[in-house]
């Protein structure tokens, strides 16, 4: 019964540093958000202790009365935040993560080495959707299945629709993918329901990045036009760290969906669920559905178009000129700078960001870009005024990279980083109060 701080001072230490680290710095990583405590506490809670394979009501072990409960609350929430009716909606809150529910989905949906299709890594796609390079098959989802990427439209680096079209007739889909994770414009579902129609393919959208978004209606809703919607909901629907799975009921030629979904994931790709979690997701989901999350996702896209906006007027170049939701992908190549440098210059600073693949870009080992993402600092209540100035910052940390190429060795340059360095080990004591 010891606390933490007590029975293991180390493990205490880093939760410090960490905690230090993300009260001080700006957080702008696009995948991330600062959950709310009641979320924390639900995820750190005695539901973890718990074994529940199996479904409601049909579990592998005893004990389960009130996880059933749980989850049944869980899928209720998870329908209501999107506005879905629960005849025609199933959702499976099992799946750990993002990765593991698209696994569990395609398990579901198509046979090993069927052929799939999703938005291209270097274009914005997620790993999960296929990715592979002409060495290697990196993800599980190019090992097992036969993938063909599609990609951006070179002159306005939007989803080219007919290219989509065009290629599928050639290749054949059984599942097309679609959704991303550094794609800052919203998705046209009804042409890619077209093109599934014409292939009788299954249309599946990973609405990870955006499903806070979706579920307060500022992006439009897949649910119109998919079979099977995933999504995290960690990002910018709040929650903890783990994914979900939504399935259509009333589909004529997949009565049995809901069976096909929930025996992907248990057993074919997963074991016990983890319980913790799926308490903390039916928190996050309570609070996804109230009017002040609304307000919210509204703030989270006024202050990326706000940053966006900025960082134009600096006359630097973003992929599709600007955004439409929480996320802005920024190319650095014409200012002769790569993303690396720039993430290890804001990291140096407290600015956290991630270097990214756009769209052109040759080498995925150094990316011409960094992605940006507004979820975190609006759960920190910043509005335009306030993310004007975050831009400000930016502008100020690409000129320090700059400097720092073009001078690299000299005197400035170590002083600077000195500075930074030492501004760090400072934080890095943790709070301790
Ligand atoms: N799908 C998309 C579009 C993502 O961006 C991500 C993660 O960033 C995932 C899936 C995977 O989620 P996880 O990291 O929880 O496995």
């Amino acid at each position: 019964y010891k606390p933490l701080a007590e029975l293991d001072p180390v493990v205490q230490n880093i939760i410090d540093k960490e905690t230090w680290r993300q009260f001080t710095g700006l957080e702008l990583i696009a995948s991330e958000n600062l959950t709310s405590r009641a979320v924390m506490e639900a995820t750190g809670s005695i539901l973890t202790n718990k074994y529940s394979e199996g479904q409601p009501g049909a579990r592998y072990y005893g004990g389960n009365e009130w996880i059933d409960e749980l989850e049944i609350l869980t899928q209720q929430r998870a329908l209501k935040a999107f506005n879905l009716d629960p005849a025609k909606w199933g959702v499976n809150v099992q799946p750990y993560s993002g990765s593991t529910a698209n696994f569990a989905a395609y398990t579901a949906l198509v046979d090993p080495q069927d052929r799939i299709m999703g938005l291209g890594l270097p274009d914005g796609g997620h790993l999960t959707h296929g990715f592979y390079t002409a060495k290697k098959k990196i993800s599980a989802s190019s090992i097992y299945f036969q993938s063909l990427p599609y990609g951006l439209d070179p002159s306005t680096q939007l989803i080219d629709y007919k290219f989509v079209h065009s290629q599928a007739q050639l290749f054949k889909p059984r599942l097309i993918i679609c959704g991303a994770s550094a794609y800052p414009r919203d998705w046209d579902y009804a042409s890619l329901k077209k093109t599934c129609e014409s292939q009788g393919a299954w249309l599946l959208a990973d609405i990870a990045h955006t499903s806070g978004l979706v579920a307060t209606g500022e992006q439009s809703s897949p649910f119109e036009y998919c079979d099977v919607v995933t999504t995290t909901t960690h990002k910018t629907l709040r929650g903890p760290r783990a994914g979900m799975i939504f399935f259509r009921k009333d589909l004529e030629n997949a009565k049995d969906l809901e069976r096909r979904v929930n025996e992907a994931v248990f057993p074919a790709c997963q074991g016990g669920p983890h319980n913790n979690t799926i308490a903390g997701i039916a928190t996050a989901l309570l609070q996804a559905a109230s009017p002040s999350f609304k307000t919210y996702a509204k703030q989270v896209i006024a202050n990326a178009k706000a940053i966006a906006d900025e960082l134009v007027k600096h006359g630097y170049t973003l992929q599709t000129k600007g955004t439409d939701n929480h996320l802005i992908l920024w190319d650095l190549r014409p200012n002769g700078l790569t993303g690396s440098k720039v993430e290890k210059v804001c990291d140096l600073v407290g600015i956290t960001i991630n270097k990214n693949a756009v769209s052109g870009d040759k080498s995925a080992q150094t990316p011409g870009g960094i992605r940006l993402g507004t979820s975190a600092i609006t759960s920190r209540n910043l509005v335009e005024s306030d993310a004007r100035i975050v831009a400000s910052f930016l502008h100020r940390a690409v000129q320090l990279t700059l400097a720092l190429q073009k001078e690299s060795g000299s005197k400035l340059v170590k002083d600077l980083v000195k500075v930074a360095l030492d501004e760090k080990s400072e934080g890095s004591k943790g709070v301790k109060e």
